[in-house]
């Protein structure tokens, strides 16, 4: 069987990090099965779906290398929806009701009063002609539900292992609204069989839809596919992501956080998985590792740090010819091999080197402590030419004639040249900053 797969984000918002993570295992699953991909864009509702959101969706996907084999936007297929309407209608497993908003969170508040499950009690089955004439003749427009039947229904979804729902525990969802417009629940079906779906992975915020989905795919005369839900995403203790975690998007990591795709990718492929946390620099290893088997039903504890800790990890294995263009436009042109070799490893992330830029490049505020023994050590810089070696042969000599070692001999130099007490390996930094640079910030005098 050949698999296919589809995302489907509402274009209501940015690319989140829970939806990146579907995404990321549906994309993960197609290419590990040698499936095919299909986006596509829940847009139906005209007010909250917007275009803007749409291609910044598309853009993070990209972004994070998630090409889509097809394309479908929901909006285009009303004609579709109308098709398969009229049929469930004429078989009756759809029908109209007439309850106003407000009447319908009465219901629902009186039941969870006497602490009943809030489900739909089907009373617009039972209007009389002259019931529903008169509605019409108030103005009002009926929405309509899907008639589930009051058998089990059961699946053995990927991740969550047996499913098992009653019908009858569960409200007849509604499927059109009252402007005649189709709702998620039947387009997203239709499309799933248009498509030829064989999988729906998706989060578990979703499983009792799917309960009532089942029973949707085969009043339209078709098999179900097969079901993954994702456990949802908590944060580092457990808990419900924070504001702050839950409304990251995909563009802010990139843009405000500055952090590289694959970071963001090795993370999200093995949360919540037996598999280790590895820092990857392409999706290959993980399309190849990939299996929904490994996801725990658990909740995936996310924390952005490791994000990080991978980025840092991506950026030192990461070759001079990977990043050069990326430096030109964080505005380094002149940056070269040599300089990224220097600085990677210490390096969080790629714009980190605009620090150590600046101090190879000046302007530099020396940080001289013991001044007479700056003074000593200037004396003994060697003359250029420099070499690789000019580092050690410069602190022997130090060292011989002042008797000092270990930091004592390193912190001082570093931070008189650097005017930093940290950084880059110092035998690699000074021929960066080169002799000219390196003897003004010794013979720098101690600011009054
Ligand atoms: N648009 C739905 C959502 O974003 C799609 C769910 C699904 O995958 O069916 O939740």
């Amino acid at each position: 069987m050949s698999v296919k797969v589809r995302f489907a984000p509402s274009p209501t918002g940015m690319l989140h990090v829970g939806n990146a993570r579907t995404a990321l295992m549906t994309w993960l699953f197609a290419r590990s099965q040698g499936g095919r991909f299909l986006l596509r864009i829940d847009d139906t509702d005209p007010e909250r779906s917007k275009v803007e959101y749409e291609l910044a969706i598309e853009d993070s996907l990209m972004w994070l290398g998630l090409n889509w084999d097809e394309k479908a936007n929901q909006k285009d297929r009303l004609a579709r929806y109308q098709e398969q309407i009229a049929k469930l209608q004429e078989a009756g497993r759809i029908y109209p009701c007439y309850e106003t908003p407000e009447e319908l969170g009465l219901m629902r508040k009186t039941l969870l009063s006497r602490s009943k499950p809030p489900i739909y009690d089907r009373a617009a089955l039972s209007l009389t002609d002259a019931q529903i004439s008169k509605y019409e003749a108030e103005g009002r427009r009926p929405h309509w539900r899907f008639k589930l039947n009051h058998e089990p229904i059961e699946w053995n979804d990927h991740i969550r292992g047996e499913v098992k729902f009653n019908g009858g525990d569960l409200s007849d969802p509604v499927v059109i609204r009252e402007d005649g417009s189709p709702l998620y629940h039947l387009c997203s079906v239709i499309d799933d069989i248009d498509f030829d779906i064989t999988h729906i992975i998706r989060g578990e915020d979703h499983v009792s839809n799917t309960a009532t989905h089942i029973q949707m795919f085969e009043a339209l005369g078709a098999v179900p596919p097969e079901f993954a839900h994702n456990a949802l995403i908590s944060d580092a203790e457990g808990g419900k992501l924070s504001k702050r975690l839950g409304s990251l998007s995909i563009r802010d990591l990139r843009e405000i956080e500055g952090l590289e795709a694959m970071a963001v990718s090795s993370l999200l492929a093995r949360l919540g998985t037996s598999d280790p946390i590895e820092a990857y620099t392409s999706l290959e290893p993980l399309v190849e590792s990939f299996a929904l088997s490994k996801f725990s039903r658990a909740s995936a504890k996310f924390d952005p740090a490791e994000i990080f800790r991978l980025n840092a990890k991506i950026i030192h294995d990461t070759p001079f010819e990977a990043v050069n263009v990326r430096l030109a436009e964080i505005g380094l042109p002149d940056l070269d091999e040599e300089f990224w070799d220097a600085v990677k490893a210490n390096l969080e992330k790629i714009s980190d080197i605009k620090d150590w830029w600046s101090v190879a490049n000046g302007p530099v505020q020396p940080v001289i402590e013991e001044p007479d023994f700056i003074a000593q050590a200037a004396t003994l810089l060697p003359e250029p030419p420099w070499s690789p070696e000019t580092w050690s042969q410069w602190t022997s000599a130090v060292k011989e004639e002042t008797g000092r070692k270990g930091k004592q001999l390193f912190m001082p130099l570093r931070q008189a040249i650097t005017g930093m007490d940290h950084g880059p390996e110092l035998d690699k930094l000074l021929l960066l900053i080169g002799p000219d640079k390196v003897k003004e910030r010794l013979s720098t005098k101690k600011a009054a």
